[in-house]
């Protein structure tokens, strides 16, 4: 696998082991050539889903966006690469379990929310600014303010990391 970071056409595994659902494979690789250490994940791909945007454009589901959204709320934020997986699993999890297999991009936006609200509170206002498209101080405001009825819409989505310490 090429490494992300320095784009070399070869990484090494280090280690290799089930997750704790042991729905995947989790593989620490290292690159030979710039040295730097990242984790990948090998799973079952269920069924094919499709989401349609906003414009009612349609495109392919692809795990890898959407696990780069939730990489990106959580930059530079300490949570456990295993965590984050499983926060992933989940969300696709339930996508498939909804029976459809068109799904809109909202749905998806909300069960990112949802579930980043659980897992860190800092990740999750940060998507929620641009998945929202917050544009000053005012709509962060608002949107903390409106928190409070977030949460009783929510309640049943407690899907994410529920045995998390
Ligand atoms: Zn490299």
């Amino acid at each position: 696998m090429r490494c992300p970071f320095c784009q070399n056409e070869d990484t090494q595994v280090r280690d290799s082991r089930p997750t704790e659902d042991g729905a995947s494979i989790r593989r620490r690789r290292q690159c030979p050539a710039c040295g730097a250490r990242f984790t990948t994940f090998e799973r079952a791909q269920l069924r094919e889903l499709v989401v349609v945007k906003r414009s009612g454009r349609r495109a392919p589901f692809e795990r890898e966006k959407l696990a780069r959204s939730v990489a990106i709320a959580l930059r530079k934020r300490q949570v456990d690469a295993d965590r984050v997986e499983k926060l992933i699993s989940g969300i696709i999890r339930r996508l498939e379990a909804s029976g459809e297999t068109e799904i809109p991009s909202d749905m998806i936006g909300n069960l990112i929310m949802a579930a980043l609200k659980r897992l860190d509170p800092v990740a999750y206002v940060r998507y929620a600014s641009v998945y929202k498209d917050f544009q000053d101080a005012k709509d962060f405001q608002e949107f903390l303010d409106g928190q409070m009825s977030f949460d009783e819409e929510t309640d049943e989505l407690d899907f994410a990391d529920k045995d998390a310490k």
